[in-house]
């Protein structure tokens, strides 16, 4: 059974992802500046995510179905520290209709 992060994608369709601009790619960090919008000096922000509805562009596929994160490995720090089954998962699952994580998971391991 694949993870339940990969039949949801909430988190990525609810919050608005701000770094520090040494994440960048150009800047010598891993995600792609191409996907990102400059916020001022010192932080940038996935594309997507200032946006009514919100979705970062690096989002791939249709949440509560099937998604990715076309970045995954070199995804900026927020989306690191956001953990499944955490509180910003449940809102974000809730926000978009998906039951609870820990409901989900069950007794599952994963
Ligand atoms: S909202 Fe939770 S379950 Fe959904 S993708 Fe994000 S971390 Fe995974
Ligand atoms: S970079 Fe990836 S993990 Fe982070 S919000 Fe965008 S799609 Fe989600």
């Amino acid at each position: 059974m694949s993870h339940p992060c990969l039949s949801c994608g909430a988190c990525c369709a609810s919050y608005r992802v701000d770094f520090s601009v040494y994440e960048l790619d150009e800047a010598g960090g891993k995600v792609p500046s191409g996907l990102t919008v400059e916020v001022n000096g010192s932080t940038c922000r996935m594309r997507g995510t200032d946006h009514v509805p919100i979705r970062c562009a690096a989002l791939t596929g249709k949440v509560g179905e099937k998604v990715a994160c076309g970045i995954y490995e070199w995804r900026p720090a927020p989306c690191h520290e956001l953990e499944a089954g955490d509180y910003g998962c449940e809102k974000a699952r809730a926000r978009h209709g998906l039951p609870p994580y820990a409901e989900v998971v069950g007794d599952r391991i994963v």
